[in-house]
């Protein structure tokens, strides 16, 4: 069985440029979703759920992958579920191993990394993790999606205090892994500047929670986009909001620079049907491309160099206009 999204793209692993593959699997999805109305509300990962899904389907997708993409050059895989990999009742213990088994036994990737809610975290699982992985490098990836309370729990529904986000990190350290902090750009409800100014505060707050706790913290960046049977489609179709400016996207990446690592998501795992964030028709493909390479290889240069017509057009926009 094929995975719901896989993608090889350039990443950034311990200080140098590197491959990474992204593999999303199917699983029966998300149980904060499940219980939740539906979860998050710019989450479209329960589009790809399967109720009656075999322990022997998830571990295939894997093995779909490492059997049919071509690897070289693979040093970071990011493992992804359509919820929580840690939660017993999405990937069965007995699934969990399997998948870690299967990446132990790749021996060109050096960094694994997984997600889940903090519900299901536990020191303990954190270490039979990295065991599990023969000693590779794991990072575990949380939705925090904004430091900001409001925009995270009353906005996006996460449903997740910065004390539970807090506690995490501590847990992260104390099990040997490190940190990556997904992070949204533009959830419903901000102008573009504030939209601008959340996502900056969220990676302060983000460096400085890791600092403290002495954690090793890089931040995955999520530029919002339009996912089906989601409010936020709802939200889209009747012109209440507007997609992110990738010119936003650069700004903020240039305002973030020199504090950490830090990845910008360029795909939207088969869930947008084409929305996306974007610029204009002339330097989409060039703004992307920039921030692939910045993804490689942390060099700001490339996003300080762009420029287009539109850009002008962009900044004048920049008033507030609330979508
Ligand atoms: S973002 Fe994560 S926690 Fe929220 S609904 Fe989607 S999978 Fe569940
Ligand atoms: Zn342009």
């Amino acid at each position: 069985m094929q995975p719901a999204f896989y993608r090889i793209s350039p990443v950034n692993v311990s200080g140098e440029g590197a491959n990474r593959l992204m593999i999303v699997l199917t699983t029966k999805g998300c149980e904060y979703a499940h219980n939740n109305d539906g979860g998050c509300t710019v989450c479209g990962f329960m589009n790809h759920a399967r109720e009656d899904i075999t322990d022997g389907e998830i571990v295939g997708q894997l093995e779909f992958a490492v059997d049919n993409l071509d690897l070289s050059g693979v040093k970071e895989v990011d493992l992804l579920t359509l919820g929580s990999f840690l939660n017993d009742r999405e990937v069965s213990p007995e699934a969990r191993s399997r998948l870690l088994g299967k990446l132990a036994g790749l021996p060109e990737v050096e960094v694994v990394s997984i997600e889940s809610r903090a519900e299901y975290v536990s020191v303990e699982k954190l270490r039979q993790v990295r065991e599990l992985l023969g000693g590779k490098m794991v990072d575990f990836g949380i939705g925090l999606e904004s430091a900001d309370d409001h925009v995270r729990n009353n906005i996006i529904n996460k449903g997740l205090s910065r004390k539970a986000f807090e506690r995490i990190v501590k847990q992260v350290k104390e099990a040997g892994c490190s940190l990556l902090v997904y992070l949204l750009i533009k959830p419903p409800g901000l102008s573009e500047t504030e939209a601008i100014e959340d996502a900056v505060k969220s990676v302060d707050y983000v460096f400085e929670i890791a600092r403290r706790c002495d954690v090793r913290a890089r931040v995955a960046f999520e530029p919002v986009f339009i996912c089906e049977n989601t409010l936020l489609e709802k939200l889209f179709k009747d012109a209440k909001y507007r997609l992110v400016n990738l010119w936003s996207v650069v700004q903020i990446v240039k305002r973030v620079h020199g504090q950490g690592t830090v990845f910008i998501g360029l795909s939207d795992e088969n869930l947008s049907r084409d929305r996306l964030p974007s610029s204009c028709d002339k330097c989409n493909s060039s703004i992307i491309r920039a921030l692939e390479h910045y993804n490689f290889n942390q060099d700001i240069s490339g996003l300080e160099a762009l420029t287009c017509d539109c850009k002008s057009e962009y900044e004048k926009s920049l008033k507030g206009v609330r979508s």
